[in-house]
């Protein structure tokens, strides 16, 4: 038994292997040496946003594009482990992680597990019960605004005490409406490098 999407997927990946050509030589570090953290929005492409082809960066992403400690564990291993030597930090407008709080996703999962629907204003659950406690337990790293989480989380990524102080970090809100990359001056200023390369 397999799905529509599963066999999509099956079928892309099928002309994606007919036109590999030579990628199978591509080097595992990244060429351009650069790392890119940024949310899981199915809107975003990193590798269209920022021109990339198979082979240049890493690109970490969650929801929010936050720096969690999984992806900071990751930005450690793109540069220790595989010589990334500049990182951007990119968030976006619209972003769903404006959309709820701690206590709304864990009163949501608490009630219901099935996908939840939003009117504008509020989430509501399709129907209740068989829910579980666990997600008051999860710090789920939703975000207030775009430009104060890019600066928190470009300071905490500066901050951390296994990233050298010659990484600069970079920080960015992609614009959903048009395609753009704006700096938030104030984060890259923060995640500046202070010592030279
Ligand atoms: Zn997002």
């Amino acid at each position: 038994m397999t799905s529509k999407i599963h066999e999509e997927v099956l079928a892309a990946n099928g002309k994606y292997v007919a036109g590999f050509g030579d990628k199978g030589q591509l080097a595992l570090p990244p060429a351009r040496r650069f790392a890119i953290l940024t949310c899981m929005d199915a809107r975003l492409d990193p590798a269209k946003y920022a021109g990339l082809s198979e082979g240049d960066a890493h690109v970490i992403r969650n929801a929010g594009g936050r720096a969690t400690d999984d992806a900071i564990r990751s930005l450690i291993i793109s540069h220790k482990l595989l010589g990334t030597l500049e990182w951007f930090v990119v968030h976006h407008t619209n972003c769903g992680m404006e959309l709820f709080s701690d206590d709304v996703m864990a009163g949501l999962l608490d009630d219901n597990l099935a996908t939840a629907s939003f009117d504008g204003k509020q989430w509501a659950n399709p129907q209740h019960g068989g829910g579980c406690t666990g997600g008051h337990f999860i710090k789920w790293h939703t975000i207030g605004s775009q430009a104060e989480s890019v600066l928190q989380d470009v300071q905490r990524i500066r901050e951390h005490p296994l990233v050298p102080r010659n990484i600069p970090i970079y920080g960015y809100i992609y614009d959903v409406k048009t395609g753009r990359l704006n700096e938030v001056a104030k984060a890259t200023q923060a995640g500046r490098a202070t010592s030279p390369s």
